[in-house]
């Protein structure tokens, strides 16, 4: 806070965005510029309403180095071991001004998860000038010279505007993990929910990440085609991610929380939501046309059937296949029973369903709340809008 800014806006301390993906929970989160640039695609919840802007470059250093003294203070209050008494944390909270508990806060919460790893948010880091980017992770690298990954998210579309070479300087800086929203490789899905981006671009995009030296993770959303686009939506994607060989294929399954403009498509009935078994039955399309790429397809949002639907590519996808075959060949009731029990958290695998004290609990919901496989489907979307 002492540091002067020759910038017109002030600094007013550490800041946080507010998502990061699910992979990065221990990671140390640094916010390079605020929201969305693009913010216009209609599935996502995130930075609506929220101006994009980009943070000066001094103040994303000052944060840097307020959460590199507090992880100097953590380091000096651990034991041996690593761990340090609730009390010294305390005690040490109480002294500091109010400016510095975000960074505080951020410190702890890495120093607990290993101090492994960066993310850079919000949603395009890429976004900035190269050569302040590289200004950024050679600060970092420099005060966490210990950390070994340091990922963002980016756009398709901005990736296919910087050069080879200055994402090789970003890569040799040290960002090594790129995480795409691919969400579909459909270019009638990509129009109609304005993700900006063709599937070529988003195939060139990811084809330049894993040029570059970085690893690639590129997130899929099952469902965004709606009944119409679906077979168009599962065929597409697989055939995009095919040509990309991503590191990671990610699962994230659509929700229509209120307030996102695809809801009222939903509500007027112009996009039609896929019911769970049609979504399993895309899924399972998907992963079949996954062809010659070597990928980890993991299944690790909330918002997604299945945990188990994961593993190595192409070893791990007869299994995949046959997790989703045993469901859709299940009992109507076994089904339902299935869809309730793993939105609650209860079940977490299919073999789950033999056991009778899970089963019981299920069952009782089921009861108290009147859920049957006819009405089954309403309920898991409310459920749904309530993990975004
Ligand atoms: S580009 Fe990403 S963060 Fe921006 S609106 Fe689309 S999905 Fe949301």
């Amino acid at each position: 806070m002492t540091q002067k800014h020759p910038h017109k806006e002030s600094y007013h301390g550490f800041e946080q965005g507010p998502i990061r993906p699910p992979s990065e929970a221990n990671s140390l989160l640094i916010r390079i510029t605020r929201n969305c640039p693009w913010n216009r695609c209609s599935f996502c919840p995130v930075y609506k309403g929220k101006r994009f802007s980009i943070r000066p470059e001094a103040h994303v250093i000052d944060d840097i180095d307020a959460v590199h003294r507090h992880v100097l203070t953590l380091k000096k209050l651990a034991d041996a071991s690593g761990s340090i008494l609730r009390k010294d944390i305390n005690e040490h909270m109480r002294d500091l001004p109010d400016h510095e508990q975000q960074a505080f806060a951020a410190a702890l919460n890495w120093f607990a998860g290993g101090m492994r790893s960066i993310f850079l948010q919000d949603a395009n880091s890429l976004v900035i000038k190269p050569d302040s980017l590289i200004r950024i992770l050679g600060h970092l690298r420099s005060r966490f010279p210990w950390a070994d990954r340091i990922t963002s998210y980016a756009r398709a579309h901005t990736i296919v505007r910087i050069s080879d070479d200055d994402l090789k300087r970003m890569q040799t800086a040290g960002l090594n993990r790129i995480h795409i929203g691919l969400e579909s490789g459909a270019d009638a899905v990509l129009v109609m929910v304005r993700k900006g981006v063709d599937k070529r671009t988003q195939i060139k995009a990811g084809q330049k990440v894993k040029r570059a030296g970085m690893e690639l993770s590129e997130y899929v959303m099952p469902g965004m085609g709606g009944r119409e686009l679906s077979r168009e939506h599962a065929c597409e994607t697989a055939d995009a991610l095919n040509q990309i060989n991503p590191d990671f294929i990610r699962l994230r399954t659509l929700a229509i929380p209120d307030g996102i403009p695809l809801a009222d498509d939903y509500r007027s009935g112009r996009f039609q939501k896929l019911s769970d078994i049609e979504t399993v039955r895309e899924i399972r399309l998907f992963i079949d046309r996954l062809e010659g790429i070597s990928s980890m397809l993991t299944s690790d949002h909330i918002l997604n059937l299945f945990e188990e639907v994961q593993g190595r590519l192409p070893e791990a996808k007869p299994d995949m296949l046959a997790v989703m075959d045993r469901f859709l060949a299940l009992s109507d009731q076994d089904r339902c029973r299935f869809q309730v029990g793993r939105r609650l958290g209860i079940f977490t695998r299919l073999a789950d369903l033999k056991s009778p004290k899970r089963l019981a609990r299920v069952d009782a919901f089921c009861g108290q709340y009147g859920i049957a496989p006819d009405k089954v489907d309403g309920m898991i979307n409310e459920m749904m809008t309530r993990f975004i």
